[in-house]
C-alpha cells in the first residue's frame, strides 16, 4: 500500500519518548522532540504543542538516523552473485557484470538498496559508483540523504562513456546545492588510478568545495602490488604525490603501518570502517580502528555493498565492528557499545563534514528513527541499556518509523513515499538481466 505523502510537513511533536540524544554528554532521557522546518526546535521535557501533529512516543526510543559511510547502493540486484571468493575473484565477476549495467537498472537497484537502508534506520549514506544521476533520482524519490561519489579511474581502464573525471565534474555541477544530495568525486583505488587521476580528483574536490571518497588499503595484495610498482605503500605514495589536502574519506584502511596511521590523522582523512565486507572477503587483517582513533583520525562505519556484506543494516555493522575488535585484541573493553553508536552517528556526520547531523539537539537536522521498545531484542527496555541494545542486539524490524529533515519516510515499517512491491519487481527485473551476464 502506498501511504500518501503529506503535501508539506508541518510541525511535529514526538511526546514522551526515550531520547538517545548523542549530545556531548551522551544523555539518554525521557522527553519530547519538536520539529519545525526540518530541524529540532525542542529536545527534552514537555515541548510546546501549538500547531503540531503529536505522535505518541512512549513506546519508542528516538535515535539519530544512522550514517552509512561507505556503500555502493545500486548493487542491490547483485546480492549473492559473487559470494565465497576473495577480493580479486569477486571483482572479476563484479566488473564483468557492472560493464553491462544501464542507467535504468542502476536506478532500480538504488531504489531497492535505499528501501533496505531506510527500513533499517539509515538516513544518510556515502556512495561510490557511476551513473550517479540515476542514484540521485532514487534518493529524491525515496527521501533519504545521499552523499554521492562519481567513481573515477584512469580513462583507459574504464567502461564509462567519456572521461570519468569529466563525468564526475558534470555530475557535481548538475546536483550541487540540492538539499538532500551532496555530489562528490570518488577515485576508485590505487589499483586503477594513476597519480594524474588522483590529483585531478583532488583538484576537482577543492575547486567545487566537495568531498573526495575512495577505497584504500583494503587487502595485502593491493598494498604489496602497489609497493612493487611504485616503491611505496599506498598512503605514503598518496602523500608523496600531493593527493592529501582536500576533505576526504577513505573506505576500509585495513592494512596500515603506524606511519600511515599518523599521515591519515595529520591530513584529517575520515575513515569508513567496513568490518563485514573485510571479514567476508577474507581480507585477513582487521582495520586498526583503535590506533586510528587514538591518533586523532575520525572513524565512521560503512556496510560496503550487498555483494560483499550482504546487508545494508548499520545495526548489524555495529555488532560485527564491536565483536571483531574485542576478539582480535583479547580486550572486551575496546569499542564499547557507546563508541559503536558514535561510529554509526556522530562519527559518520563528522567525516562527511556535517556537524548538523548525527545527534538529537536543538538546531540539528531532524534525521531520526523511532525504535520499538517492546521488541523482543530490546528487553529489558531500560534507559541505561538502550545504547547496548542498539549496538549489540536490536533487529531491523524494531525500527518502526524514520524521518529525514523531519519528514516521515517510514511509518509502521512501511515506506511512505513509494510502493515496495513496485521497487521489488523493478529490482528483480534488473537482476534477471545482470545474473545472466555473469561469467561462468
Ligand atoms: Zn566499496
Amino acid at each position: 500500500m502506498v501511504r500518501p505523502m503529506p503535501p508539506r510537513s508541518g510541525p511535529i511533536v514526538v511526546s514522551d519518548a526515550l531520547l538517545v540524544t548523542q549530545d556531548a554528554g551522551r544523555r539518554v532521557l525521557r522527553g519530547d522532540l519538536r520539529i519545525e522546518e526540518g530541524r529540532f526546535t525542542h529536545v527534552g521535557p514537555r515541548a510546546p504543542r501549538e500547531g503540531a501533529e503529536v505522535l505518541e512516543g512512549r513506546p519508542f526510543a528516538a535515535v539519530p538516523g544512522f550514517i552509512n559511510a561507505h556503500t555502493h547502493v545500486a548493487m542491490a540486484p547483485l546480492r549473492g552473485i559473487a559470494d565465497d571468493r576473495e577480493l580479486s575473484g569477486f571483482l572479476e565477476t563484479l566488473f564483468a557484470v557492472d560493464a553491462r549495467r544501464s542507467e535504468r537498472d542502476v536506478e532500480a537497484g538504488a531504489r531497492a538498496g535505499i528501501a533496505e537502508m531506510l527500513l533499517s534506520g539509515t538516513t544518510s549514506f556515502l556512495d561510490l559508483y557511476y551513473f550517479e544521476d540515476s542514484i540521485a533520482r532514487a534518493v529524491e524519490s525515496l527521501g533519504i540523504r545521499g552523499f554521492l561519489g562519481w567513481a573515477v579511474l584512469d580513462p583507459e581502464l574504464t567502461t564509462q562513456k567519456g572521461r570519468p573525471i569529466d563525468n564526475a565534474r558534470g555530475f557535481i555541477e548538475r546536483w550541487k546545492g540540492n538539499a538532500r544530495i551532496s555530489p562528490l568525486v570518488a577515485p576508485q583505488g590505487v589499483y586503477v588510478c594513476n597519480s594524474e587521476t588522483w590529483i585531478a580528483a583532488k583538484e576537482l574536490a577543492q575547486s567545487t568545495g566537495t568531498l573526495c571518497h575512495f577505497h584504500l588499503s583494503e587487502t595485502r595484495r593491493e598494498v604489496h602490488e602497489h609497493q612493487a610498482k611504485t616503491g611505496d605503500r599506498p598512503v605514503v605514495w598518496l602523500d608523496k604525490i600531493g593527493f592529501f589536502g582536500s576533505r576526504s574519506v577513505a573506505a576500509h584502511a585495513v592494512w596500515l603501518t603506524g606511519q600511515e596511521i599518523d599521515l591519515l590523522a595529520r591530513h584529517h582523512v575520515g575513515i569508513a570502517h567496513c568490518p563485514s565486507s573485510n571479514l567476508k572477503l577474507a581480507s585477513g587483517g582487521v582495520a586498526p580502528v583503535v590506533e586510528l582513533r587514538s591518533a586523532g583520525a575520525v572513524v565512521g562505519l560503512g556496510t560496503d555493498s550487498v555483494a560483499s556484506n550482504n546487508s545494508l543494516s548499520m545495526l548489524r555493522e555495529m555488532h560485527i565492528a564491536g565483536l571483531v575488535q574485542k576478539n582480535q585484541r583479547w580486550d572486551a573493553s575496546v569499542l564499547s557499545a557507546q563508541e559503536l553508536l558514535d561510529l554509526a552517528t556522530v562519527g559518520g556526520a563528522q567525516i562527511l563534514g556535517r556537524s548538523d547531523l548525527g545527534t538529537l539537539e536543538v538546531g540539528q537536522r531532524a534525521d531520526f528513527s523511532l525504535v520499538r521498545l517492546d521488541h523482543p531484542t530490546l528487553v529489558p527496555a531500560r534507559p541505561e541499556a538502550i545504547v547496548s541494545h542498539l549496538a549489540y542486539s536490536a533487529w531491523e524490524e524494531a525500527i518502526d518509523s524514520v524521518f529525514v529533515d523531519g519528514v516521515p519516510v517510514v511509518r509502521e515499517r512501511a515506506l511512505v513515499r513509494a510502493d515496495w512491491s513496485a521497487i521489488r519487481s523493478e529490482a528483480e527485473a534488473a537482476a534477471d538481466a545482470l545474473w545472466s551476464a555473469r561469467p561462468s
